[in-house]
């Protein structure tokens, strides 16, 4: 469903400005809505009046691509911007915020000088840029409103204490937070952006944790040392085994104390890419916008955790060995200085989105053929590996900076997840533009890449029945139905395999071959004894929902390599205490997530990002909290 919001323009405002833009005025566009039909039936008053105002009056609609397509719909009158509607899909907690909060400044400056909010550039930019094409259609001056910026009051230096002090308000810090909270104690939350949510609030939402029976009534064969397991050899043993071991045992606690603070789960589990078991655990909100609606409504209930949006944390303020405190920049650039009575944790998330660090780590691994700016991340702008600077500054040990996890789910333009239209391993293969399959889909996450590195212009097609798309209104991971994918052309659909490839452009006869062979394989039987020529073994899940690619109508939907998660990163103990390079421990600091590394080594499972967040920001939250110097 798409949401919608109308906001009306303060009609001063727009009186005072409307003298300075009158120069702008134009005739109507051919694409205005019938709105403006009026407009153009004009009497002398009426041409005196447009002739002093900016735009031609009426509706104009343009449709524009945030995080999902958006369209913005302006009305004007003669001399000014008069209200902004967006239908949107925007992710809650990242986009949506500033669909809320954007149209109403456009209006109130009638002008188009409002910089990208940070963390939601993507959505922010669709917006302007789809005011600026409806200005445009009403024949107003684009580049005049650009510079019409609001006026920043420079904001005062300040000083905040708070017993815990917690940087970054994605999954790992907003953990800490409320637990800090519920240990009684006043917590100040350091967000550099203006929304909490971070990368955790993009998540597919799969949370690994062997429940205690009661989500797996049919009995899977899995357990707490499996997930152990799994977790350890599918990052090559170099997770540390105490902190892979306190991640897998501590996991259900985790998902208990979510529900317990009111948050939804879907039934059941089900196998997430790369999470090589069916044990994900999937929030009824989509992505991971669950668990910042649940940490906010912990927060209405209870006071004492305060949050400081826009201040970038900087470096750390250290007394006599220990961490005190952060200084940090606020909004305007003014220093906001924040002092902890007890601990400080450290929750900034990875360094996804800074090129320069991607490519300096990746060269002393050389995990990946390359890591530079053509590789899109499905990370926030924000996650640019600022804690792990800070931390390394006061001696913190870096650790398997070099581990960098890429998905072989991007967009091919954004290198976001959304538009994938699988929901579980199990539901689909992966085929190249030869329509060939070339690795096994159900492995492990930098395997499957790294195949698709090998393929003809790095890109794939997932391939799926209508077994999960019944009726075509039903959403994928990301909330989005597959009809609207389609519609959008960000995804193929069609009654045959042949129409399929034709669409896609792949050899028909192979793609048609390739679904062939895999659903010899989903029934089994026939090609007993003999293995999938990709080592794959998860072709049916445990409800039978998916058996085969059989029933058209057919899917498909292009993807590339994306940089997804940096497991690397400030070494930490059981306890979420930051270790030096001499081993010790830095008194006064913790960390938590994706901020810290030597977890999940040199690939992590898909499911277990979310995990660390909840088990980790939980520990940091209680160790930071009883913390005393
Ligand atoms: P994790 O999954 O480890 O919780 P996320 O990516 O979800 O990590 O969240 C990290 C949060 O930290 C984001 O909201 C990001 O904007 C914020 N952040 C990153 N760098 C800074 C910084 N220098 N100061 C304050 N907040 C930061």
């Amino acid at each position: 469903m798409k949401k919608s919001y109308k906001r009306m323009a303060a009609m001063t405002m727009a009186m005072i400005l409307a003298g300075s833009l009158a120069a702008c005025q134009s005739k109507p566009a051919e694409t205005a809505a019938p709105e403006t039909t009026a407009a153009e039936t004009t009497t002398a008053a009426e041409t005196e009046a447009e002739k002093a105002g900016a735009y031609t009056p009426g509706t104009y609609s343009a449709t524009v691509t945030g995080m999902k397509e958006m369209t913005v719909t302006v009305t004007f009158t003669a001399d000014a911007i008069e209200s902004i509607e967006l239908e949107h899909e925007e992710t809650p907690g990242i986009g949506e915020p500033v669909c809320e909060s954007m149209p109403d400044q456009i209006i109130e400056i009638q002008g188009l000088g409002i910089d990208a909010v940070a963390g939601a550039t993507l959505s922010s930019q669709a917006i302007l840029d789809g005011v600026a094409d409806c200005v445009k259609q009403a024949g107003g001056d684009v580049e005049a409103l650009k510079a019409v910026k609001p006026e920043v009051v420079a904001a005062e230096d300040e000083e905040l204490t708070a017993d815990v002090v917690v940087i970054g308000a994605g999954g790992a810090g907003m953990a800490a937070a409320v637990t800090a909270s519920q240990e009684g104690k006043s917590v100040l939350v350091i967000e550099k952006t203006g929304n909490m949510g971070g990368n955790t609030a993009l998540a597919g939402g799969a949370l690994n944790a062997v429940d205690d029976g009661s989500e797996t009534a049919l009995a899977r064969d899995d357990s707490v040392d499996f997930h152990y397991e799994q977790t350890f050899n599918g990052g090559d043993q170099q997770g540390d085994p105490e902190l892979v071991r306190t991640l897998v045992e501590n996991a259900w606690d985790g998902v208990e104390w979510l529900k317990e603070l009111g948050m939804e789960f879907q039934p059941g589990v089900f196998t997430v890419t790369g999470g090589m078991y069916e044990r994900a655990h999937k929030p009824v909100e989509p992505e991971g916008s669950g668990f910042f609606k649940t940490y906010k409504a912990y927060m209405e209930d209870h006071d004492g955790i305060t949050m400081k949006y826009n201040t970038t944390a900087e470096s750390f303020i250290v007394e006599d060995g220990v961490v005190v405190g952060v200084e940090c920049t606020g909004e305007t650039g003014n220093k906001v200085t924040a002092k902890a009575n007890n601990g400080v944790v450290l929750a900034t998330g990875g360094f996804g989105r800074n090129v320069e660090m991607r490519e300096k780590y990746n060269a002393e691994t050389k995990l990946w053929p390359t890591l530079d700016e053509s590789i899109p991340s499905t990370n926030t702008p924000a996650i640019t590996g600022d804690g792990m600077l800070m931390a390394e500054a006061i001696g913190a040990d870096l650790i398997q900076m070099g581990n960098i996890q890429l998905l072989p789910l991007g967009d091919p333009k954004t290198g976001s997840l959304s538009g994938n239209i699988e929901h579980a391993v199990e539901s689909r293969i992966f085929v190249n533009k030869e329509g060939k399959r070339f690795v096994n889909e159900g492995g492990r996450r930098d395997e499957m890449t790294l195949a698709l590195f090998e393929q003809p212009d790095t890109t794939m097609y997932i391939i799926m029945d209508s077994d999960t798309y019944p009726t075509g209104e039903e959403v994928n991971n990301f909330n989005e139905t597959i009809s609207s994918l389609v519609e959008a052309g960000r995804a193929y659909k069609a009654d045959t395999l042949e129409e399929l490839a034709e669409q896609i452009g792949v050899p028909a006869e192979n793609l048609v071959a390739s679904v062939e062979e895999y659903n010899r394989h989903c029934q089994g039987g026939d090609l007993e004894g003999q293995e999938d020529e990709f080592g794959r073994v998860l072709f049916t899940d445990t409800d039978k929902v998916n058996n085969g690619i059989n029933n058209g109508p057919f899917y498909a939907a292009e993807r590339v390599p994306t940089v997804h998660h940096t497991m690397g990163g400030v070494k930490i103990n059981t306890n979420t205490e930051v270790i030096d390079k001499e081993g010790n421990v830095i008194p006064g600091l913790f960390a938590a997530g994706e901020v810290t590394g030597g977890i999940h080594g040199t690939n992590r499972l898909g499911g277990n990002a979310l995990t660390d967040t909840v088990v980790f920001g939980r520990i940091a939250g209680k160790s930071a909290s009883d913390y005393t110097r």
